[in-house]
């Protein structure tokens, strides 16, 4: 039987400034990222068979999931896979923020333009009512853009997320209060374009 445990961040909570700031990063990651840790471990504790499986399958199929820990591993188990997601798709390093490889042709036969593109997933973003998240997926061989309420993940809608921008107001409040367009729009500066790309590839 193995817990679930929280993945180390990439770089360090200072690392994305000035575009995230440090407290928000320190919070989110040691606050709320752990939360969904510990209560994902809590729910599967009434069913440790469940601790084998991988989480991602467990997900995907959540309507397998036992009744009793459903919600809890919907949202806790979503949010855990959600948020290992987002710290891998950002970073502060130059050369992987390039906008390149095999996923730059794809968007741009999908979407018209890169601008396009990013209008798009702001829209999304700025559209969706309350907590949760908007995501560039791919869907069979599609790339699409959709968003999810909560921390549902794409994959209980059978959709791969390769890019997934967290619009709860705890991945921006400190920093810019309800100014949720300056987050995304910040966010688009620091979007690791090589972990996208390997994503895209290896699915
Ligand atoms: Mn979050």
């Amino acid at each position: 039987m193995k817990k679930h445990e929280l993945p180390k961040l990439p770089y360090p909570y200072n690392a994305l400034e000035p575009f995230i700031d440090t407290k928000t990063m320190e919070i989110h990651h040691t606050k709320h990222h752990q939360t969904y840790v510990d209560k994902l471990n809590l729910a599967l504790e009434k069913h440790p068979e469940l601790f084998d499986k991988d989480l991602k399958e467990l997900i995907r199929n959540i309507n397998s999931v036992p009744e009793d820990i459903k919600t809890a591993v919907k949202n806790h188990g979503g949010g855990h896979l959600n948020h290992s997601l987002y710290w891998q798709i950002m970073t502060p390093n130059k050369s992987e923020r390039e906008f390149k490889g095999k996923i730059t042709e794809k968007i741009i036969k999908t979407f018209g333009t890169f601008e396009e593109f990013k209008k798009k997933l702001t829209e999304a973003a700025l559209g969706l009512f309350g907590s949760g998240w908007a995501w560039l997926v791919l869907n069979n061989n599609n790339l699409e853009i959709i968003t999810t309420p909560n921390q549902d993940s794409p994959l209980m809608q059978n959709k791969t997320p390769i890019l997934g921008i967290d619009v709860w107001e705890h991945a921006y409040y400190i920093l810019r209060q309800n100014r949720r367009n300056e987050y995304i729009e910040a966010f688009f500066n620091i979007i690791n374009w090589k972990k996208i790309n390997e994503l895209f590839e290896e699915n």
